[in-house]
Order: C-alpha cells, then structure tokens, then sequence
C-alpha cells in the first residue's frame, strides 16, 4: 500500500469515526449541501425510494429538521466537556458506593487508547485509572517493553466507578456508562484501540467471543484498529502467560511503526 492509499484509508476511518460520534450524540442523518454545479454522486432513484418519497424529501423533512438541531447541540466534544457530562454521576447503582469518578488520564491526542474494565480499590482512592498492582504491571508493559511514557498513550475504563470487590461490571452498569469511553475514544480518536481483558473487549466489539480466542487477532471498533490482549490482573494470577500479551503489544507496536526490540 502506498502513502496515498494510507493518506485516504485515515482519512475515510477519520469521517467514520466522527460519523459515529455524531451517530452516539443521537444524529440520525447529515444534511449535505451541493455546489450549484454539483449532481449527487448517490441519485435518489439508486435509493429506491417510491416516487412520491424522493418528490418529498426536501429540506423541510421532519429528519432534517431534526438533524439540524443536534448537529448545531452537537459541536465536538472534548475530554473535558464528556468529564462535564459525566458530572457527579448517578446514572447507575455504582455511584453508592464509590469514592471517585475514574475518568482516564493521558494524552487527549494519544496514538493508542488502553481500555481496562473498571477502577479498583486503589483507583477508586486515588480517582486515577491503573494505579494498583494490575496498573503497576500496565505501566511496566507500556514503559519498560514499548519504551514510551505512561503519559504519552491514554487510559480509561468502561465503567467510570469501581464495582463491589472488584466484581465485573453488571450489564447495566456498563450500558449506563459505556457511551462516555466511546465519546472519550471519538474525541482522542487513536490510531489503535488495546482492550485488556473480556470486558472491555466484548463490550466495544459486541461480541460474546472470550478474551482467549480474540487476544492477538486485529478487531475494529468504529474504523479504529482493536488489538484485544489478556488483563494485567490476569497476568498477576498467571504470569506464565505474559508472553502472549508481549506478542500482542508487538503487533501494536509494529502497527504504529514503534520499533520492536530484536531480543527481549
Ligand atoms: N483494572 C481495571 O480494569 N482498571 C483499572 O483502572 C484498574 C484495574
């Protein structure tokens, strides 16, 4: 492939990206306006509308009417107005029981976005995402084997508040919260996407497919590349298993022209 086919597959996963970010706002339809000069590429009869349909489809249509008023709602949002819409949340049962809101933290214009599942115990007292054990062991993959900051890739979580005993999130739980690591992951808009662990990775692919069958095999979520890999709590049970996170991160790594060390 060369730089131009790359240029225009960015370009064309940039508009989906923020196509689906409007479609997240609620934007059912854009309104696209035509030079004087201009046909449209799509001609109403290849829509195979009724006739009557395609005569009464101008500007005045209930759907423009409608999209007009949340695309002028909708400017784009930003790290800190989803951390505004956030508020002091009490959108689901987590709420009572949290210390802090976890948001995420790092770079809003990272190239990668790691989504863990939800704050534990140490998260939920600092208000940070990954501080713990399981964060400690993230932030050694990120610095010691990809050799970047911390601060340079960003983190967050499906759910923003920790669940009891750091159980998994409850279906609920997670459709009352996943919409903001969606804005969050629109707004940064990352080359790539790692999912650490079943949650994240089932929840943002809409799959029920295990962690164990998905890990290391390129998913996509909304034109981003996914690269799903093993939880670090996981690995702090199992570490026998770090080499296949090690294979996955490399892929990554390859992925964004990072250089993979030739021995580890
Ligand atoms: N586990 C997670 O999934 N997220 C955190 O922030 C910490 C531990």
């Amino acid at each position: 492939m060369d730089d131009i086919q790359k240029e225009f597959l960015e370009i064309v996963a940039d508009v989906r990206a923020h196509l689906e970010y409007q479609r997240a706002l609620g934007v059912k339809a854009i309104e696209v306006s035509l030079l004087d000069d201009q046909k449209p590429i799509i001609q109403p009869a290849a829509l195979s509308l009724p006739k009557e349909s395609t005569a009464a489809a101008p500007a005045a249509s209930p759907v423009v009417k409608e999209t007009a008023k949340t695309v002028d709602a909708g400017r784009p949002a930003t790290l800190e107005s989803i951390r505004e819409e956030i508020g002091d949340c009490t959108r689901c049962k987590l709420h009572k029981g949290r210390n802090s809101i976890v948001y995420g933290e790092g770079d809003p214009k990272a190239t990668i976005v790691f989504v863990g599942e939800g704050p534990g115990f140490e998260e939920d007292q600092q208000g940070r995402p990954f501080v713990g054990a399981a964060g400690q062991l993230l932030t050694d993959i990120i610095e010691k084997g990809m050799k970047i900051k911390r601060a340079d890739v960003y983190i967050c979580n499906i759910v923003k508040c920790r669940p009891p005993n750091n159980r998994n999130p409850e279906p609920d739980e997670v459709e009352a919260c996943i919409g903001f690591v969606k804005k969050q992951i629109a707004a940064i808009r990352p080359k790539v996407i790692v999912t650490l662990g079943n949650v994240p990775t089932q929840n943002l692919l809409g799959t029920k497919e295990g962690i164990t069958r998905l890990r290391g095999t390129w998913q996509e979520f909304n034109g981003i590349p996914v690269m799903p890999t093993f939880h670090p709590s996981y690995l702090l049970r199992s570490p026998g298993e770090k080499g296949k996170v090690w294979e996955d991160i490399k892929k990554v790594m390859e992925r964004l022209g990072i250089a993979v060390p030739a021995k580890e």
